[in-house]
């Protein structure tokens, strides 16, 4: 069976056709330059023991330290591990950021976790993996189920083990800890800047009929800036389910669902609130589909059923190789997930220098650099596409892949 890996560097493969570039440099990104695998065992409430799979991937660092969050689900394996680090590398290489890409997963379900027994399980992956990492090696953040407060233990540990506070070790933190303004929306926000920058172009008008898979970090902040935007919110998802309603949904009320019953389905059955099938929600009636959710969610079965115009990919590979071809061939554009969730590592760029520095920069600035990164690259992918006659992904590949050779050549042999 072809692995997830394979899958996704056959992405990279067809990029290399539009570029000169020597095969074997080709082959050395075929695996990852570093991957521990680690058992972390834990101290439950209840006195028990119990271990857990986990891993961190370094997967390329030619261009920089390695970087790229650490998400905790339970069926992260190896592979997913490996692929989602692979992207990374290419995600920092589009946005020209100084960094290679890695990853870490804990084999979990943390809503089965308190408090405390997740504190333990932060630390205990820290203390497994502390010498992979570090401010200058490879540098975690937030992914799926991970957050501010896990990156605080996180942060917290690796001071106690190396004997000093070193905020630059990882981003996401807290603000009081070293965090960035501006962390906690940053995927979301970028993906948004780039949306309206390319709208235009793409024939967008105010009140476009938007359906949003997904409502953790990333998707929830994206439902507030396109309601903000005059967007129609129709539709969104949650591991619970999905809601639809044709006039619009109120984001304050989804919100506060989420935040009271832990799922937005449960808004369903007032103000014209209907409940959909979770699979239904790609296929509804809209002009953007935003995916926040997780991978593989548009695949060959369920391609030919989507109605938007554009997709916004905001989680990480949410469409399939197989998928892309369908899509193109009815001419759906993507703004994929390279380019379009970058957003969050660029912020997590901006924290790491903040942090390196130990000068703090204001909300303003952190907004219009993240804004400017995501229009000159958006606009430069925007133009190889055009140019080549390929998608906006393969052009984002072409991009990537060639600031990645260009680092791996200039160190000479
Ligand atoms: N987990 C996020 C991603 O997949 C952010 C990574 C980071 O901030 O380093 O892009």
């Amino acid at each position: 069976m072809t692995s997830k890996l394979e899958k996704a560097l056959a992405r990279l493969v067809a990029a290399a056709k539009h570029l000169n570039i020597d095969t074997t440099i080709l082959e050395r990104l075929e695996f990852p330059q570093e991957t521990t695998h680690a058992r972390l065992t834990i101290r439950m409430d209840d006195g028990s023991l119990k271990s857990f799979r986990a891993w961190r991937c370094r997967y390329d660092d030619s261009r920089g330290p390695t970087k790229g969050g650490i998400r905790y689900h339970p069926s992260v394996t190896a592979d997913e591990v490996e692929t989602l680090a692979f992207l990374m590398t290419v995600k920092c290489a589009v946005m020209n950021l100084p960094l290679g890409g890695g990853k870490g997963g804990v084999q979990i379900d943390p809503r089965h976790l308190s408090k405390i027994e997740l504190e333990r399980l932060a630390r205990g992956y820290v203390q497994n993996f502390a010498k992979v990492i570090g401010p200058n090696r490879d540098i975690p953040a937030p992914d799926v189920n991970t957050n501010a407060m896990t990156m605080a233990w996180m942060a917290d540990e690796y001071a106690s083990i190396v004997g000093e506070r070193t905020p630059a070790v990882i981003t996401g933190k807290p603000i009081s800890l070293g965090g960035s303004l501006g962390r906690d929306d940053a995927t979301a926000r970028g993906g948004y800047y780039l949306l309206q920058f390319l709208a235009k172009g793409l024939g967008f008008t105010q009140g476009a009929r938007a359906a949003i898979q997904g409502f953790g970090n990333a998707g929830s902040h994206m439902a507030q800036l396109l309601e903000s935007a005059g967007y129609k919110v129709v539709a969104v998802s949650d591991s619970k389910g999905a809601i639809y309603c044709p006039a619009g949904l109120d984001i304050k009320k989804l919100n506060a669902a989420k935040e009271r019953n832990g799922s937005v389905t449960k808004l369903a059955g007032s103000d014209g609130v209907s409940r959909i099938a979770a699979g239904e929600l790609v296929s509804v009636e809209c002009d953007l589909l935003v995916l926040a959710a997780l991978e593989d969610m548009v695949h060959a079965g369920n391609a030919a059923n989507v109605k938007a115009a554009i997709i916004l990919e905001l989680a990480n590979s949410p469409i399939t190789p197989e998928a892309d071809e369908i899509l193109k061939s009815k001419n759906i554009i993507v703004l994929p997930d390279i380019l379009a969730n970058a957003g969050g590592v660029a912020v997590s760029y901006f924290e790491w220098v903040q942090n390196r520095q130990g000068d703090y920069w204001a909300i303003e600035d952190i907004h219009a650099r993240l804004k400017t990164m995501m229009e000159e690259e958006g606009a430069a992918i925007l133009a190889c596409a055009k140019d080549k006659n390929i998608t906006l992904r393969s052009a984002a590949y072409v991009r990537a892949l060639s600031r990645i050779v260009e680092a791996i050549e200039a160190k000479g042999t």
